[in-house]
């Protein structure tokens, strides 16, 4: 077995053939020393593993074809773009909203030049960078302040630091969610020094379970938004609006992190029923955070607005610093809340917001019209079919809830199975990332836009003729 291991190319006489060859044209020399390594190990674990067993498969012809992979597909940037055919719209992993054009060219302004970031252009001196979005957010949802910072959970930290260190905050809990990526409730709570308060039962929390609760060393009232599951049948929760008046009553500070936080009413689309950050603003809770790229279709960022008092009292906590927000995401936050000024032009240059309120006959046409491109392009090596389904909005809105859409169903008529299919689609350029159901490799055109319908078709003949 061992005397198998002389037959292996040397890493000099495999870059030099890998450049004679272009395969390495542009590539830091380092970077390709390493991918051969890499490769060769891979090679030496294989005759190890009693994988390898023969000179010949050792052979230049051998070798080459698969080293060449290796190293192309290593060469290529580990961060970058997927195909979502999985009709989950704010899907967390991969990436949450797509920005709006405006957006997109906002964020580009920014990065490429000086700007008037910290700079006063009426003065000519220092000024603030939340100058840029505080109006407008103020504006669109009828808070008397506003906040943003590096994302909702440091918007939940920074609050409970501010407002309750050392000191209580009462919660239901029925609430003490955890929303994945290791955010939970109570450990926020414990990191930002908050002593956690639970009231109520995990089905029903009353109006007096929090003020049964009130005592000398209570900070704050805490509502959190359930997110991503949903508790159904005997339950009871107590509305913004009765807590804004309990906390009146005591002199305390009501705080709402909602998590999501729509600003549009997206009745009509046979979802339930959500408050929209207006209308808890309107309801006279104190301070509302919520995230900016859930169903808002804006960057990653956490936006807290409230009364003035406790917004410059979370502005001036020195934790601000370590949680603000940078200037691309500063950019990309104003361009997309300018479009909530007129809720009808969010509705359609929002990329998140148009996708979860696409009409089902509109999906039908468009998951035909992805259906045809698929057999032109794929001819009879898949069978295609559409097919009424279901899609998600994600990012922990409207959980367990159905979108009706239509589906391209894909079925490999050659030798692989669904399944296999959908792995390999992982490896193609792009990658496609969709779910099997009804036993087929299964397309939602409410993540794909019209230009992605090729490339998804394209991605399919590559994970066909791999191998
Ligand atoms: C998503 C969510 C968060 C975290 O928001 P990020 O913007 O992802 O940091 C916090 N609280 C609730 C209730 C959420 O749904």
């Amino acid at each position: 077995m061992s005397n198998l291991f002389k037959y292996l190319p040397s890493v000099d006489s495999v870059l030099t053939r890998l450049e004679e060859e272009g395969v390495i044209d542009g590539l830091p020399r380092t970077l390709s020393r390493d991918l051969v390594n890499g490769f060769l190990d891979v090679c030496r674990e294989e005759i190890k593993g009693g994988i390898v067993t023969e000179e010949k498969q050792l052979s230049a012809e051998v070798l080459f074809p698969r080293l060449t992979c290796h190293v192309r597909a290593g060469a290529k940037p580990h961060f970058r773009r997927v195909l979502n055919g999985t009709g989950v719209v704010v899907h967390t992993n991969l990436g949450r909203s797509l920005l709006a054009e405006s957006a997109v060219k906002a964020v580009a302004e920014a990065c490429a030049n000086y700007s008037n970031l910290e700079f006063d252009l009426k003065t000519g001196e220092r000024g603030s960078r939340y100058s840029h979005v505080e109006k407008l957010i103020c504006e669109i949802t009828g808070a008397e302040a506003a906040l943003v910072v590096n994302n909702n959970a440091s918007a939940v930290l920074i609050t409970l630091e501010t407002l309750s260190k050392g000191r209580e905050s009462v919660v239901s809990r029925g609430q003490l969610v955890e929303i994945g990526g290791s955010f939970r409730i109570p450990d926020v709570m414990t990191k930002s020094g908050a002593i956690l308060h639970e009231v109520g039962a995990t089905n029903r929390t009353h109006l007096r379970d929090y003020e049964n609760a009130i005592n000398d060393e209570t900070a704050l009232l805490m509502k959190v938004h359930t997110s991503n599951f949903r508790v159904i049948g005997f339950t009871k929760e107590v509305s913004g609006g009765e807590l804004a008046e309990l906390g009146r009553k005591y002199d305390l500070p009501v705080y709402e992190d909602l998590g999501s936080g729509n600003l549009t009413n997206f009745s009509g689309l046979g979802l339930m029923r959500e408050p929209t950050v207006q209308e808890v603003v309107a309801e006279g809770v104190d301070i509302v955070s919520f995230s900016g790229d859930k169903v808002l279709g804006g960057p990653q960022a956490g936006i807290i607005v409230g009364t003035k008092k406790y917004i410059d009292m979370i502005k001036s906590n020195p934790l601000n610093r370590a949680v603000r927000i940078d200037k691309m995401t500063l950019a990309a936050l104003e361009a997309t809340l300018r479009l909530y000024l007129d809720p009808d032009t969010a509705m359609r240059e929002v990329p998140t917001v148009r996708m979860i309120m696409e009409k089902p006959e509109n999906l039908k046409t468009q998951a035909r019209s992805l259906a045809r491109v698929f057999r032109r392009v794929l001819g009879d090596s898949v069978k295609v079919g559409v097919r009424e389904g279901v899609s998600r909005v994600g990012g922990g809105a409207f959980p367990e809830q159905d979108l009706k859409t239509f589906l391209v169903t894909v079925l490999p008529q050659v030798n692989i199975s669904v399944e296999e299919l959908k792995e390999r689609l992982l490896s193609t350029e792009p990658p496609l990332v969709a779910r099997i159901e009804f036993d087929a490799f299964c397309l939602d055109p409410r993540t794909l836009s019209r230009e992605e319908y090729h490339m998804a078709a394209q991605s399919v003949l590559q994970a066909l003729n791999l191998d």
